[in-house]
């Protein structure tokens, strides 16, 4: 038996492209280990998106160096967004290394497969469904674009099929996966939007939980709100990232919209879906970024109160805009001590949020067990832990809310539906 071992960091659509890539190998009979040491086969499925992730996937490689010394048959090959256009110069630091594959091309022992139609087998109750690859948008910061290419999104009947099938399989819930998610369909005959589709998917018998992401604020519809609010099995849970709380920085971000159109789509949300929970990303530090201009972030943070917030340190990406044409001129000490303040800021906002859940009734989609706790979500995004002797995997259960923390909530069965 040929063992793989694939090793993914990074975005969900790495994750969902590695369990499909898994799901492959297992059809051409390989199998699964969790012993790097016994795989024939090694994948990395890297992020470079910021320096720190990158420093991962070379300090993994690096790794790996002894280990396919000591097992000269042992196969290694790269793919994600570390892999360039320059392949000759990636292998020159990496001779150890057999492939390089960009993001979406195949080994050329996969050659011709499709993965986006390589479902897992034995998919998770909440799954992913990647529907639009690449981003048209080249926000200065960002490689995405330079690594995965133009937007080119499914079309709705493979995703519709696809979905079915899943659910067929045990799926409940399926996130729609894409780097720009509002730009879905705009390169299709007919055009269809991500409205036309999740009208679509909620039909699907069996299917109880819709989401999506990312969204980006300049593309993002009242068409699609209003759906958001009446298409039952949409989750009131948007991901809107804002980046920055000054309109100069966005402006020199790239990001096409000022913090008056954000802040009319926030209000816009909240007023057609109640208890939306929202979440939001940050950069901090990004060139130039004064304190003035740092504390208009944190005051529309305040402000607006999400219920998530992923905040980074500007770090920059070579062959970006912004890495060739402004200076990283804010201290690391200086970017660390902002993310450090949002953090905080967050955690004392979530507390509060959360806390009002205490004592309340929450449904939840049961994922799996971690340690001797079921681990779930509510259709808001909050992670539920909870104690139960019976199998839960894959129910729709109710849980009493008795903790409640800015991460995470816990609680005791109360009603199970059986779904
Ligand atoms: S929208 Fe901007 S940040 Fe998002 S993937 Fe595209 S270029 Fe990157």
């Amino acid at each position: 038996m040929t063992n793989y071992y694939i090793w993914t960091i990074g975005c969900q659509m790495n994750k969902a492209e590695s369990e499909r890539l898994g799901s492959y190998l297992e059809k051409l009979g390989y199998q699964a280990t969790d012993i790097v040491e016994e795989a024939d086969l090694i994948m990395l499925n890297s992020c470079v998106v910021r320096q720190s992730a990158e420093n991962r996937v070379i300090n993994k490689l690096n790794a790996l160096k002894a280990l396919k010394r000591s097992h000269p048959n042992l196969t290694l090959a790269v793919t994600g967004c570390l892999v360039n256009s320059d392949i000759d110069q990636i292998k020159q630091n990496f001779p150890h290394v057999d492939y390089f594959l960009k993001p979406g091309d195949y080994p050329p022992w996969l050659e011709k497969a499709d993965l986006s139609s390589v479902l897992p087998q034995h998919p998770s109750p909440g799954t992913f469904v990647p529907i639009i690859q690449g981003c048209d948008n080249f926000c200065t910061y960002c490689i995405v674009p330079y690594r995965r290419g133009r937007e080119r999104s499914r079309p709705t009947e493979e995703i519709v099929g696809e979905v079915k099938e899943l659910v067929q399989r045990g799926v409940k819930e399926v996130t729609l996966l894409g780097q720009n998610v509002d730009s879905y369909g705009h390169d299709l005959p007919n055009k269809p939007d991500l409205t036309d589709l999740l009208n679509e998917l909620n039909t699907i018998a069996g299917l109880t939980r819709l989401r999506f992401l990312t969204n980006h604020p300049k593309d993002m519809s009242p068409r699609l709100i209003e759906a958001i609010a009446y298409l039952d099995k949409v989750c009131e849970h948007i991901s809107l990232p804002v980046q920055s709380g000054n309109n100069d920085i966005l402006r020199a971000m790239r990001r096409g919209y000022t913090i008056e159109h954000y802040r009319q789509l926030i209000s816009e949300i909240r007023s057609k879906i109640p208890n939306v929970a929202l979440s939001t990303d940050i950069i901090v530090g990004f060139p130039s970024e004064t304190e003035t201009q740092f504390q208009q972030t944190v005051n529309l943070l305040s402000e607006l109160r999400f219920d998530t917030i992923h905040v980074a340190a500007y770090s920059p990406r070579p062959g970006t805009i912004a890495a060739k044409e402004l200076e990283d001129n804010i201290p690391p000490i200086e970017k660390k001590g902002r993310l450090n303040k949002i953090e905080q800021l967050q955690k004392r906002i979530a507390t509060g949020i959360n806390s009002r859940l205490l004592g309340r009734t929450v449904e939840i989609l049961v994922e799996g067990k971690q340690k001797d706790k079921w681990q779930g979500r509510t259709r808001s995004g909050k992670l539920v832990f909870f104690s139960d002797n019976n199998a839960r995997r894959g129910q729709l259960i109710k849980i009493r809310v008795e903790k409640t923390s800015p991460w995470s909530l816990q609680g005791k069965v109360e009603l199970s539906n059986n779904n």
